[in-house]
């Protein structure tokens, strides 16, 4: 097991943080974990599920002569955890997190981060529709890949450090700047996200179709959409809050696009429709050829027989 770090400390002990744990438990990354989180429920059950070997109810205690931080919080509430922990970080640690937008964080946290401190943030392009310490485990990042931001002027041998702790998970690792990976995430995950939220939201006030047929006839579609729409509110919430402008120019293309779809069915143009359904059946085509999912018929789930 490769061990590049001496100690982790983990923020928020959720889906993610308390996968990240799992992981290096399963794969190494690091000898010790130390962990925070905010509430004393999440606590208890961290310490019951043996998630780090040390419990903090304080970041800046969790920190201690840790030379790997990773933020695991909602986006919104990790510049107040970084401006906690700025006396008690260690010279030479890295300071990364696992957001799903980076601009803001770079624009939160970065002011908070010591001189004597790297600051590498990053994405792990990974996850599932459930949240708390219990969600976790140590496959959710393999095959997946994690983005990482490095500000200018960092030094390539953290980044290279960091890199290597996501590789040990299995992920692959991609660098780019916070402004690209905020209009990328915007399109591939953001907009299906609200599209998704909205769906739901719409059905649930359709009055002609009954609450009760919305359940039943939810195998279609709609059950996939409802799946992402039961994503935790707010790290959704602090999600759209901080990437308004790319959230918006992408919503504004897919408005545009709507409305050519709109059109074609009024006009009866199946040439239109049918071209633009190819198209997409191409992208799904290469996000398999790409390893990203299964090509298995409906996810590869096994329709539930009754006995
Ligand atoms: P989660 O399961 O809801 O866990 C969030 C954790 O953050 C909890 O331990 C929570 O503590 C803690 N927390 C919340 N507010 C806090 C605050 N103000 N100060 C300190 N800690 C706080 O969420 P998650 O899915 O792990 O998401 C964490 C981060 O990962 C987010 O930034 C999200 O954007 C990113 N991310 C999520 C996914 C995904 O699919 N879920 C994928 C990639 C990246 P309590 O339990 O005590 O409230």
């Amino acid at each position: 097991m490769s061990q590049p770090f001496e100690k982790a400390a983990i923020l928020g002990l959720g889906l993610i943080g308390s996968s990240i744990s799992h992981a290096i438990r399963a794969y190494g990354g690091a000898k010790t974990i130390s962990g925070h989180a905010r509430s004393v429920e999440t606590l208890r059950v961290a310490t019951e599920l043996g998630l780090a070997d040390s419990f903090h109810a304080s970041a800046a205690e969790a920190v201690k002569g840790a030379d790997l931080i990773i933020l695991c919080a909602p986006v919104g509430a990790c510049g107040a955890l970084a401006e906690a922990i700025r006396d008690t970080v260690a010279p030479g640690a890295i300071i990364t997190d696992v957001g799903s937008v980076k601009g803001a964080i770079v624009r939160d946290v970065g002011p908070h981060v010591p001189k004597h401190a790297h600051f590498i943030p990053g994405h792990p392009i990974a996850g599932t529709e459930q949240s708390g310490p219990r969600s976790g485990f140590p496959e959710l990042f393999q095959n997946r890949w994690c983005i990482l931001t490095p500000v200018e002027g960092t030094l390539p041998e953290p980044v290279a450090a960091l890199e290597a702790f996501w590789r040990g998970f299995g992920s692959n690792v991609e660098i780019m700047t916070a402004e690209h990976h905020d209009l990328v995430l915007a399109m591939t995950s953001h907009l299906p996200h609200l599209i998704a939220y909205n769906s739901v939201a719409t059905a649930a006030d359709l009055e002609e179709v009954t609450q009760s047929e919305v359940i039943k006839f939810s195998a279609g579609g709609f059950r996939d959409l409802t799946r992402i729409a039961s994503s935790d509110p707010t790290m959704w919430r602090d999600v759209f809050l901080n990437n308004r402008e790319a959230v918006l120019e992408m919503l504004g293309r897919f408005t545009e696009e709507l409305a050519v779809l709109q059109r074609a069915i009024r006009w009866g143009d199946g040439e239109t429709l049918f071209n633009l359904f190819t198209r997409a059946r191409e992208i799904r085509r290469g996000i398999i050829a790409a390893g990203q999912d299964t090509a298995a018929p409906n996810f590869g789930r096994t329709p539930e027989r009754k006995p």
